[in-house]
């Protein structure tokens, strides 16, 4: 289903998508890709770069992965994950099983998402800029 909500500025998730449908899920996968309206939480855990939500079939990819200083193969790392959670729905409990993270490394990129990821996280949790005047001093 193509959503307005997966053109983002840097990436555009539909095309993303379908890419990735046409390459690994023989074109199977009906959902709906968007970025988020709203920053995510503030976390360090890979997984809240992204959700699927089984109900209403959508991937969610947090606008932090939409900006040109993160690399296009560890958008689509990312967004192939949660492709495997639509086209696994029986393994979304929290931890993954072995069989979902032997699927993961199907990705040609799997090996250099990972390290980007391990090298550059703390930079894209890092608020763009820190305004002050908005702190807690703020009078
Ligand atoms: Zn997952």
């Amino acid at each position: 289903m193509i959503s307005p909500l997966g053109i983002g500025r840097t990436y555009d998730l539909d095309s993303l998508f379908q890419r990735l449908n046409r390459l690994y899920f023989d074109h199977s996968l009906q959902v709906t890709v968007r970025w988020s309206l709203r920053a995510v939480r503030k976390a360090k855990r890979r997984i809240l770069l992204g959700t699927y939500h089984h109900s209403t079939k959508t991937i969610t990819l947090s606008k932090r992965l939409d900006q040109p200083r993160v690399p296009l193969f560890f958008v689509e790392h990312i967004l192939f994950h949660e492709m495997l959670h639509a086209a696994f729905p029986e393994e979304r409990h929290p931890m993954h099983t072995e069989k979902f993270r032997r699927y993961e490394k199907m990705h040609p990129d799997y090996a250099r998402a990972h390290l980007w990821e391990k090298e550059n996280i703390d930079v894209l949790f890092k608020p763009p800029q820190l305004d002050l005047h908005f702190g807690p001093q703020a009078g």
